[in-house]
């Protein structure tokens, strides 16, 4: 895994960079915000450790610059200093997934740093999200809103079908031709029946199945 350590410390950096480095990281530095804003433009990292207090563009501008890209979900721990609770406030409501004070002990940052990166690791094998919803294809699991969503196996089918197209009516036909194969013989009711408890359970998260008289049906897009 790949960190970045913005710091203007250097003396601190150093502490920083070896401990990471022991802890198997490969680290890297970043002394100011420009330097730590030209760098995340350019490389890959996995995780960012981003001290709040930089001369010059500090950390909150490098945050917000960071979570104004689509896409830029980089698990982010903001360094800040001791009693600046609205420090850590701002960063939080930033973006940031969590802090640090100063001075801190190293073992804490590595601590925090596994989970962030095990958060990762989890986000990334998650395959389709659908605003509250999260299918974990590879896993057959199912969050709403973070809580486990139980699905049976035809339940699991019949929303694939959904939300593969999205915003689009699926026709039971379309829906019995794409599970059939896999998990048997399905009826036009049998369809009926999924969609049925499929909206029992994600309508109150605000995901709707709507009914296309005569066509069928359509997973309708997600707006928060
Ligand atoms: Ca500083």
């Amino acid at each position: 895994m790949r960190v970045l350590l913005v710091e203007d410390d250097a003396t601190l950096a150093d502490g920083i960079l070896r401990f990471l480095e022991q802890e198997g990281y490969r680290a890297h530095w970043a002394a100011s915000g420009e330097e730590a804003d030209r760098r995340l433009g350019e490389e890959a990292f996995d995780l960012l450790v981003l001290d709040i207090g930089l001369p010059g563009r500090d950390g909150f501008e490098v945050l917000r610059r960071l979570r104004s890209q689509p896409g830029r979900t980089l698990p982010v721990l903001i360094l800040t200093a001791r009693d600046a609770v609205e420090d850590r406030v701002r960063g939080l409501d930033l973006g940031a997934d969590d802090y640090m004070v100063k001075p801190f002990a190293l073992p804490e940052l590595g601590a925090r740093l596994r989970a962030l990166g095990r958060r990762r690791q989890q986000e990334q094998n998650l395959a389709i999200r659908h605003g509250p919803l999260l299918l974990d294809t590879a896993a057959h699991r199912a969050w709403l809103r973070g809580e486990p969503l139980e699905l049976t196996v035809r339940e699991w089918a019949v929303l694939g079908v959904l939300l593969s197209r999205t915003g689009q009516v699926v026709s039971k036909e379309q829906i019995i031709r794409a599970i059939t194969p896999l998990e048997g013989e399905l009826s036009a009711n049998a369809v009926e029946v999924y969609v049925s408890r499929l909206r029992t359970k994600l309508e109150p998260a605000g995901i709707r199945i709507r009914t296309v008289r005569g066509f069928g049906y359509v997973l309708e897009e997600h707006r928060p």
